[in-house]
């Protein structure tokens, strides 16, 4: 039986203006907003981030008694849009605030909440994702990092891929296998966050299209970690790791990553108008609109405790082929294009957009395991 996708578009309502506002006035105060970026939650600026912790934008739907500002989620869902929106530095916190900082919200202990959860919103503690390894990406289920217990702790050994930031941030939550089931593999597997300076645990830099340093490998080696950080129930890891991907797929970063140079490319058609220009515009406008409803109901979804992993992956894959289609357009439109040196910001922002573009159907979810899972859950295999 098909199941019908949950999509309810909510309205504006004066909170959310009032959100909006604030961060507008944040940010057009704040020395970073000098250089605009394209795809800028990979830009990672600690300094950026600790501003905006300061000023009470990460860990925004937390209750105050973690550091948190106890607002609604689309209160947050407008600061992240506006965030992107601006082009602003925002990876440094981007992980922490997104889905680590949740995951302990949702699965830690009282104590692991107390210690992390504040400093995460002070945007002074960030977090890395360490899900992928060299053999596993899509096929999640067959990791193997294994955590044994031993004496008063766990023992971590294995290999993570693609970390992103594990090289600037304070911990990685780690999917790893604590028994075996060979009959079923996502049984077994727990999360275990470790922090990054921990002994026995190398980090090896890999140097991204875009010639920079993002992400990395991570190696374990006897790495040793205490029983309490164990985050959730031990076995419970993959429950734990799929709710952890709704938040993960559905945010305005899945269709806003080369929004700024859109954006650049419409200043520059107010100033000079044609016909072509219109049209191109509109064209992707019509397409950003719906995505940003959708998305926008499944944050709404999120703050009730939802798990709307179906309509996060529909968002992911048209949010990705969009953002993807932005940079297309543009470069197919404009004469002179992309260029990553150039004074002109468009020029300089779709060049920055088109070096990570291959990445965004890559990152979070490849396109083809988001159609095999909507497929799946409209009945279809
Ligand atoms: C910019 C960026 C940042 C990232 N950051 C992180 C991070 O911080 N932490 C982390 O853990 N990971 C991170 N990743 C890794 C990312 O999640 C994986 O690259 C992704 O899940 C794909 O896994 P893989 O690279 O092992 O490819 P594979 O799984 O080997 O896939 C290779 C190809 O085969 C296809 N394929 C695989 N299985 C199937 C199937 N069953 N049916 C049809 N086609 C299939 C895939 O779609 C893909 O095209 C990042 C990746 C990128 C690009």
């Amino acid at each position: 039986m098909m199941k019908p996708p949950n999509f309810t578009v909510r309205m504006e309502h004066p909170e959310l203006e009032r959100a909006r506002r604030e961060i507008r006035e944040f940010l057009a105060h704040d020395p970073a907003m000098a250089t605009p970026r394209a795809d800028s939650w990979s830009h990672f600026d600690p300094a950026f981030s600790g501003r905006l912790g300061r000023a009470g934008f990460i860990g925004m739907t937390w209750p105050k008694r973690y550091g948190g500002a106890e607002r609604n989620s689309l209160e947050r869902y407008v600061v992240i849009e506006e965030l992107l929106a601006a082009g602003a530095p925002a990876a440094a916190h981007w992980i922490a605030d997104r889905q680590t900082g949740p995951q302990i919200l949702r699965f830690g202990s009282e104590d692991q909440r107390e210690r992390i959860l504040p400093a995460i919103a002070r945007g002074e503690c960030f977090c890395s994702i360490g899900m992928s390894e060299p053999d596993t990406g899509s096929d999640l289920a067959s990791v193997r990092t294994r955590a044994e217990r031993k004496g008063d702790g766990w023992t971590i050994n294995g290999r993570k891929i693609w970390t992103s930031y594990a090289h600037q941030s304070h911990y990685v939550l780690v999917l790893c296998r604590t028994s075996e089931n060979a009959a079923a593999r996502h049984q077994g597997l727990s999360q275990i966050l470790v922090p990054l300076d921990a002994p026995g645990l190398t980090i090896r830099p890999i140097i991204n299209l875009a010639g920079t340093h993002d992400f990395n490998e991570l190696l374990f080696e006897d790495v040793q970690a205490p029983a309490d950080a164990l985050i959730g129930t031990e076995g419970a890891g993959w429950a734990q790791v799929i709710s952890e991907l709704a938040f993960e797929r559905s945010g305005p970063e899945r269709f806003l990553s080369s929004f700024v140079a859109l954006e650049a490319f419409a200043e520059m058609a107010r100033r000079e108008p044609t016909a072509e220009a219109a049209a191109l515009i509109g064209s992707l406008i019509s397409r950003l609109a719906p995505l940003r409803g959708m998305s926008m109901s499944i944050a709404a979804q999120l703050g009730q405790g939802e798990s709307p992993n179906f309509e996060a992956a529909l968002v992911k894959e048209m949010g990705s082929l969009f953002e993807q289609d932005v940079t297309e357009r543009l470069l197919e439109e404009v004469v002179p294009a992309a260029d990553p040196e150039s004074s002109d910001k468009f020029r300089r922002l779709l060049a920055e957009a088109v070096l990570r573009a291959p990445s965004f159907s890559i990152r979070g979810g490849t396109r083809e395991i988001l159609r095999g899972i909507i497929a799946r859950d409209l009945g279809l295999r």
